[in-house]
């Protein structure tokens, strides 16, 4: 596999990056991950915005412009004929002797790698995935997709460990979101209810597109939080997330969603952000 590391395209085993870098050493830096399909980046300009947006946020600077990012990607996914799967770019503070303040000319690290994956006809589209509720351990600037991913780490082997798929995380009795997802509910009048915006959460990408897409459709979506009880009695639940598009949800802690079969709203989502993502596709 050929993999991108600061302006080299190099193959994978001669990619080497130093032990003082403050992504390794701090977890100082910045992830995305975009999906690849039929050859092409899915919601690529989305994921360009939130990544120029969390780089900001940490005082960071790019070190090549997003239209550079995504030639690179399209080189990348020529040169390893990835027809399916997903990229992954991580941006870091850079190296420098450890210490917490750092050099203001450091040179960020950026490398970019593909993952060859099936994505869009796996088992869990039909037969749904099972979520676990844990507690959101998580620190209070969720907004930004930052690499440190310990309390998802620790909360998917949780979920993990009791046969469960995803963790739902939740925090004063509201979900905030799944480990690597965004969390939905259909109520029993048929609304759409997910998490507004705000630091609690990672501003999903494919929670843009599918919200978008049910407001052009007609369907009524609430942007609010939702109690673990009204999870608990909804008659559907789904997740979305760049590698997973959006996955029916068919119990959350052992009880069964609705009839704990993939729901009507759900498979009109899904239909919808399909056709949306090869349509848009780049
Ligand atoms: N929330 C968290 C905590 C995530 O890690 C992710 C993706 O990995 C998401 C939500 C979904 O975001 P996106 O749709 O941009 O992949």
């Amino acid at each position: 596999r050929t993999v991108y590391l600061n302006g080299a395209f190099l193959p994978e085993n001669e990619a080497h990056l130093s032990i003082f870098d403050r992504g390794f050493l701090f977890g100082d830096g910045i992830y995305e991950v975009t999906a690849v399909l039929d050859g092409k980046l899915i919601d690529s300009p989305l994921h360009m915005a939130r990544l120029e947006r969390s780089v900001g946020e940490i005082g960071g600077r790019l070190p090549v412009s997003t239209d550079e990012i995504v030639a690179i990607e399209k080189r990348l996914i020529a040169e390893n004929d990835l027809g399916e799967g997903l990229i992954y770019l991580q941006f870091t503070r850079g190296v420098e002797d450890r210490n917490f303040l750092y050099s203001e000319n450091l040179a960020p690290t950026l490398l970019m790698f593909t993952q060859a994956k099936t994505l869009e006809h796996v088992a869990a589209v039909e037969r749904g995935v099972k979520v676990k509720i844990v507690p959101d351990q998580r620190w209070a600037r969720r907004d930004i997709k930052s690499v440190c991913l310990l309390p998802q780490v620790l909360a998917k082997r949780a979920a993990k460990a009791d046969g469960f798929d995803e963790a739902w995380m939740e925090e004063d009795g509201l979900i905030t979101e799944g480990a690597s997802s965004t969390a939905y509910i259909v109520t029993q009048d048929g609304r759409i209810v997910t998490r507004g915006l705000s630091e609690a959460t990672l501003p999903g990408c494919t929670r843009l597109a599918i919200l978008q897409l049910a407001q052009e459709t007609g369907l009524p979506v609430e942007e609010r939080a939702f109690s673990v009880e009204e999870a608990l009695s909804a008659r559907e639940a789904c997740l979305t997330s760049a590698t997973n598009f959006i996955v029916p949800i068919t119990t959350i802690d052992g009880q069964p969603v609705g009839d704990g079969t993939p729901g009507p709203i759900f498979k009109r989502l899904r239909a919808l952000y399909m056709e949306h993502a090869r349509r848009t596709a780049v």
